[in-house]
């Protein structure tokens, strides 16, 4: 097959799918770190509180004592950013570089079992992780200085997990971050000129063309993107247009939740289990009657290549794998 530029309508990014590059799917673009499965006994995430971890935020269930947690939600013990002062951050100008005090909140998401990654957790505990993002996710909205939540569970050292023990992360930001705002505007963009939200639009032409949906049920769809940045990519949406992961219901995530320990489960079985990483990309916490045009969704990366020149030089990414052809791999029966 030839090579084909596609663009990539929400996010406003091209994307070059050159299949020659191409390797077989288990050695797509190679780890390069091997993962080892490190003890439970040195695992600082197997009693995070003897390990010098703060008192957690809340744990599950929260009818029982800390001792007996399946899941907790803790202050990250190095975390990247913090707000340790009372004051929301402040921006300055500094001749022509602009500067906002790093204020924010980094909190960490633990399950219980060393273990059992989230494809590995039964269907009520990968629904308690989302139930738990949305806690948390609420508490951090009632903070007042946040503008965007970020929610992500980096896997592998491929991948930036530097901790073998399943844990996820909750990241608070005073500001907007890039990826989320160039895919606001150019939902925006969208809206204005349509009168529609671009994801139903694009959910819509993947329903109808069936060759990239890898995995559907009700209320739920998952595709690898047309223009995906990385080989085997896949988002998973809810059908219905929700801008904000905060007003998600208890069905919604329960539904999204098996999507996602499918879809990850299909990722493990037929790409040989590679490190990944996948988050949650939602409308911003500020302003929000202004996000309507947004719909929230979470985009699952199986680790492979590293970005080099080309990448870095052009912001044009290079995708060794067809998503049509990712599609007919990955898709769950
Ligand atoms: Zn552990
Ligand atoms: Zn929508």
């Amino acid at each position: 097959m030839d090579s084909e530029l596609r663009y990539h309508s929400t996010t406003g990014e091209w994307v070059l799918i050159s299949p020659k590059r191409g390797k077989r799917p288990n050695d797509f673009g190679a780890p390069t770190i091997k993962r080892v499965i490190s003890p439970k006994r040195t695992c600082p995430f197997e009693e995070p509180q003897k390990h010098g971890n703060a008192i957690p935020h809340f744990w599950f269930p929260e009818d029982k004592p800390l001792e007996k947690w399946q899941l907790q939600v803790l202050p990250n013990k190095y975390p990247a950013i913090s707000h340790r002062h009372m004051q929301c951050a402040s921006s300055h100008r500094d001749g022509m570089y602009t500067v906002t005090t790093g204020v924010g909140h980094h909190d960490i998401l633990l399950t219980r079992d060393h273990y059992k990654n989230y494809r590995h957790l039964s269907e009520a505990q990968a629904l308690d992780v989302l139930l738990a993002f949305s806690k948390r996710y609420k508490e951090l909205i009632a903070d007042g200085c946040m503008q965007y939540v970020s929610m992500f569970q980096n896997f592998g050292p491929n991948a930036g997990a530097s901790i073998f023990h399943p844990h996820y992360q909750i990241l608070a930001l005073p500001v907007v971050p890039n990826t989320v705002g160039r895919s606001l505007y150019h939902s925006h963009e969208h809206w204005k000129k349509h009168k529609r939200c671009i994801h139903c639009d694009i959910i819509k032409q993947e329903l109808k063309e069936k060759k990239r949906i890898v995995y559907e049920e009700d209320g739920i769809i998952a595709f690898v993107p047309f223009a995906s940045k990385e080989p085997y990519q896949i988002n998973i949406f809810p059908k219905e247009h929700l801008p904000y992961f905060e007003d998600s219901s208890v069905y919604i995530l329960k539904h999204i939740s098996k999507a996602l320990r499918r879809v990850l489960a299909s990722v493990a079985k037929k790409l040989d289990d590679p490190d990944y990483n996948f988050y949650i990309h939602t409308a911003p916490i500020v302003n929000k009657k202004q996000y309507k045009h947004y719909h929230w969704h979470i985009e699952v990366i199986p680790k492979s290549n590293v970005s080099a020149g080309f990448e870095l030089g052009t912001g044009v990414e290079i995708n060794p794998v067809f998503p049509e052809e990712a599609t007919k791999l990955l898709k769950i029966r």
